[in-house]
């Protein structure tokens, strides 16, 4: 009778998981653990989108496990010490997680590893979360492409040429029994956190409205999307008013659907209905920008904290906390701004355009350095990716991936009227302006703003944007070697492919 035991984190989901199908294919009995860790619920405030999200999916899963006969097993600690202590209980001869590729993931996955070889459990820790890794496609020289557009085409090939195959099976050995007074239910771990401070719920009133989490939610969004998005995502992605994306990035987060699912969802549609072909490309060419951006942080783990391109390591930012608190607050007086910071408050998202604009008005018309506008997106945000989040910090920032050069700035007012061209999207989260009519509904005169109780714009978008060329240009100036020094490999992995 083989054993094993997996440890579910980022991968919420029984169906097409890649870990447990590995698991699957050697044992005779399961049993499942979720750790709550607090290091991972204190890096956001306890009320916070993500983790209200996280706890949902893993109380729907924890139900759809009990559904099949099988028990989640949630432990609250310090992960690498509650498993070994779990692993000694349940004595498992195999243990499966799905491969974390953040820096911390990494460091924890590591450790959990060697405790467990040690006391002679052999560990599965397949790629599940992207559909390649940082491993699997190399430039020539070795090296992991830094621009996103070679990349692309690269992935996209390898794709083609290997496809993805069928899904990974669901079948799950029976349950086995594990004695273990720590782990209990998601509902006693939460409670124990609570007793301690740890989860503390604030007024409902001021909560974002989230979507549902779990694995069927997740799977209805992609049917829905399939279903009616895709044929007109090409055109309606860019348009903030429309929904036109498929608002899957937190099941996506979470791994309540695997991305490997929803290319095949989109191919499959699109080879039976060839007006889906342009939406369904497009789409999955979307989805590698999440690939991307978690090769680029497991290959450079220090561009957490550091510019990706290392000379604007010398970028000398503002602190000015006032203009900070307008933009978070959403009073900045630029309406497209204002819109995508009251959107992300209310709902935990934000359009993807228009994270794209406030990134950019905050690092290049205000001057705040980018880590402050990343640390407010993860908090919250109901998809924040730690990968993801930096890629698109940094690429609005020019500090990152993004091939063009710094002095492309967001003018805020024609991002406004070209991608928001009758306002909808402004009257539905700035209501104070909703009786201004296309036309001026992105730059409102002073009467307008007057009679609307809108701020004046915080800052002059011209001067604003010659005080950032300076900026930029002074770092340039600075770094060594004064060029294009881009991250530094953190260490050479694959042969090349050719
Ligand atoms: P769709 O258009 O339907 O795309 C499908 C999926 O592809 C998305 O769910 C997402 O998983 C992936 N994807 C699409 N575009 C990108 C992209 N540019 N980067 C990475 N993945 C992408 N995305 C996150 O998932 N988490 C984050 O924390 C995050 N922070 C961001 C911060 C900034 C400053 C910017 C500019 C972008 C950020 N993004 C982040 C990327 C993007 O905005 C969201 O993935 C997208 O808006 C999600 O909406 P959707 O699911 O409807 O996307």
């Amino acid at each position: 009778m083989t054993r094993g035991v997996h440890w579910f984190r980022s991968d919420l989901r029984l169906r097409d998981n890649a870990a447990i199908d590995a698991l699957a294919a050697r044992c005779d009995e399961v049993a499942f653990a979720f750790v709550l860790d607090p290091r991972l619920l204190a890096a956001a405030p306890p009320d916070a989108p993500r983790v209200r999200f996280l706890l949902d999916g893993v109380e729907r899963l924890e139900r759809e496990l009990a559904r099949r006969g099988h028990a989640l097993h949630v432990l609250r600690g310090e992960p690498v010490r509650e498993l070994d202590r779990f692993l000694a209980r349940a004595r498992p001869e195999w243990l499966s997680f799905a491969r974390a590729t953040t820096p911390y993931g990494a460091s924890r996955d590591a450790r959990v590893r060697a405790r467990a070889e040690r006391a002679g459990v052999r560990v599965l820790a397949p790629k599940d979360a992207v559909v390649f890794g940082a491993d699997e496609l190399r430039t020539k020289s070795g090296g992991l492409y830094q621009v996103f557009g070679p990349y692309q085409r690269a992935w996209l090939a390898r794709l083609a040429e290997e496809g993805l195959g069928a899904p990974c099976a669901t079948r799950l050995p029976r349950p086995c029994a594990v004695r273990d007074a720590r782990a209990g239910t998601l509902a006693a771990g939460l409670a124990r956190a609570e007793r301690r401070g740890g989860a503390a719920a604030s007024a409902a009133d001021e909560r974002a409205s989230i979507p549902v989490a779990g694995e069927a939610a997740a799977r209805r969004r992609l049917e829905a999307f399939v279903e009616r998005g895709l044929l007109r995502y090409a055109t309606a992605r860019d348009l903030p008013a429309v929904d036109g994306t498929s608002r899957l990035s937190p099941h996506l987060r979470f791994g309540a659907v695997s991305a490997r699912d929803c290319i095949r969802a989109a191919t499959d549609a699109a080879a039976c209905d060839a007006r889906l072909r342009e939406g369904a490309a497009r789409w999955v060419g979307e989805l590698c920008w999440r690939d991307f951006y978690a090769a680029q942080l497991e290959e450079h783990p220090r561009i957490a904290r550091g510019s990706f391109r290392a000379d604007f390591d010398a970028l000398e930012w503002d602190g000015d906390d006032a203009l900070f608190a307008r933009w978070r607050d959403g009073r900045t007086g630029f309406p497209i701004v204002d819109a995508g910071m009251r959107q992300l408050a209310a709902t935990g998202w934000m359009h993807n355009r228009v994270r794209m604009i406030v990134a950019s008005f905050l690092t290049k018309d205000l001057g705040i350095d980018w880590r402050r506008g990343e640390r407010l997106f993860f908090e919250r945000l109901v998809d924040g990716d730690p990968a993801s989040n930096n890629g698109g910090w940094q690429w609005s920032a020019s500090t990152g991936t993004d091939p063009q050069p710094y002095f492309r700035i967001f003018n805020p007012t024609s991002q406004g009227r070209r991608f928001d061209p009758d306002g909808d999207y402004v009257r539905r989260f700035v209501p104070e302006l909703a009786r201004l009519d296309a036309r001026e509904i992105h730059a409102p005169d002073a009467d307008a703003r007057a009679a609307c109780d809108y701020p004046a714009p915080c800052v002059d978008h011209a001067e604003a944007r010659e005080r950032a060329l300076a900026r930029y240009r002074r770092a340039i100036g600075r770094a060594p070697g004064a060029g294009a020094t881009r991250a530094k490999p953190a260490r050479r992995r694959a042969k090349a492919r050719r």
